[in-house]
């Protein structure tokens, strides 16, 4: 494994000196039974799964890549009482010549790692180890990995408390724990493909009453009690909600999206303004970050590449956006454009936000079209950015230089 450093800043407590660290090897690894097909409903997932399983006493079990199945958990255990979890999103690209590719995954492993110990489960990893693992487990699912532009092979890495939590815990933190991590295909279909074109970007549904998130609530961290609290509050018709916050009806997210909305400020430079991470209310994206690096670059003329298309007199801000500065400027024509950004999505228009019993239209940006084609480019290989890519070595479970007989539980 090449590209990775590791960091252990956030690394939890709760683990003692003496437990076994996280280890990629030895590996366990089953390889697919000839007989295998996938559970009915499950044929767009990849075949295996990685797990490794940890506990307070010994610290870091085997790692394991296996056949993807059900995992058993005991009824009472932190995640299914208290949603003790929290998780990770990446994808996984093939680019034209066939290479897989990963995008900043330090990045992701470095955030899983603070959702982790927001949790009280283990942090403690080696993300250079983690890497090598997610890479075997991406090599074996080669074959499925699509190479269109916008499609990809999406990654879940999950860590849950398996151990059982019901009471008060004299320690907080996690007593067993599990992380696992599984693979799904994104032919990116879906409801965000097509965010190119000015009639297709999304319908959003902005509503006070359901708030995401708050000041130094759990906010910036990756946890599955984020998303599960507010999934009903988009209305039918609308695509996603539009997380408000505060006194002024604040905009944060979208749905599992950093926002951005384009701006002409009184000086004739056009703004690109997002939330501040300051108060912790907003995910601190990937995409995110990346698109204000790019930006930043291209205005200061230190830029790589080019971001051809995009004026050169433009201004990053991050700052509270009211609701009613987007509507104001819609009226008056300061606002030239909004879009969302994240790992699924990429970066995709918003066209239209539900509001207190108003319909505001958003107007189309062309500049959503040459940042989704930017960072997709990076991704697949046709744009050169070295320190933002990760190639993922070959491997096929094969051990001592041969391959393993079909079925046969082999330690690598
Ligand atoms: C994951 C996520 C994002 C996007 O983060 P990326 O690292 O760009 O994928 C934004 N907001 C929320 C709430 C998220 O969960």
């Amino acid at each position: 494994m090449t590209t990775t450093t590791s960091s252990s800043t956030a690394a939890a407590s709760s683990s003692s000196l003496t437990s076994a660290p996280f280890r990629a090897s030895p590996l366990f690894f089953h390889p697919l039974p000839a007989s295998h097909v996938p559970l009915p409903g499950k044929e767009a997932h990849g075949s295996y799964m990685l797990q490794v399983p940890w506990s307070k006493t010994s610290g870091w079990g085997q790692a394991k890549i296996v056949p993807r199945a059900d995992i058993s958990i005991d009824p009472l255990s932190g995640v299914t009482q208290y949603a003790v979890t929290c998780f990770e999103g990446m994808k996984c690209y093939k680019t034209e010549s066939g290479e897989l590719t990963l995008f900043r995954p330090n990045e992701n492993f470095n955030r899983f790692k603070v959702s982790a110990a927001r949790m009280g489960l283990p942090s403690d990893w080696d993300n250079a180890e983690l890497l090598d693992l997610l890479c075997k487990l991406l090599a074996l699912e080669a074959p499925i990995v699509p190479s269109e532009d916008g499609a990809s092979l999406y990654i879940r890495p999950t860590l849950i408390e398996t151990s059982e939590s019901f009471g008060i815990k004299e320690d907080g933190n996690a007593g067993e724990a599990l992380m696992y991590i599984v693979t799904t295909l994104n032919l990116g279909k879906g409801l965000y493909a097509s965010s190119e074109k000015a009639e297709t970007g999304l319908r959003v549904d902005a509503d006070p009453n359901y708030v995401r998130a708050w000041s130094n609530g759990t906010g910036k961290y990756k946890v599955g009690a984020n998303y599960g609290v507010v999934n009903i509050a988009k209305k039918p018709g609308f695509q996603m909600s539009l997380w408000l916050h505060g006194s002024e009806d604040f905009v944060s997210e979208a749905g599992a999206m950093n926002v951005f909305i384009l701006k002409e400020a009184s000086d004739g430079v056009l703004e690109f303004v997002t939330m501040s991470l300051d108060n912790g209310i907003v995910l601190p994206g990937i995409t995110r970050a990346s698109i204000i690096s790019l930006l930043k670059d291209h205005a200061s003329g230190k830029k790589e590449f080019p971001l051809e298309g995009v004026p050169k007199n433009i201004r990053v801000v991050e700052r509270d956006i009211p609701m009613k500065d987007i509507m104001d400027g819609a009226e008056d024509g300061s606002l030239k454009g909004m879009f969302g950004c994240g790992t699924g999505v990429v970066v995709v228009s918003i066209r239209e936000i539900q509001y207190r019993g108003r319909l505001i239209s958003i107007p189309y940006h062309p500049v959503v079209k040459i940042l989704r084609d930017t960072i997709t480019g990076i991704q697949r290989g046709r744009i050169e950015k070295e320190d933002w890519v990760v190639k993922v070595p070959k491997w096929q479970g094969v051990v001592n230089g041969e391959k393993e007989a079909e079925g046969q539980k082999v330690i690598a």
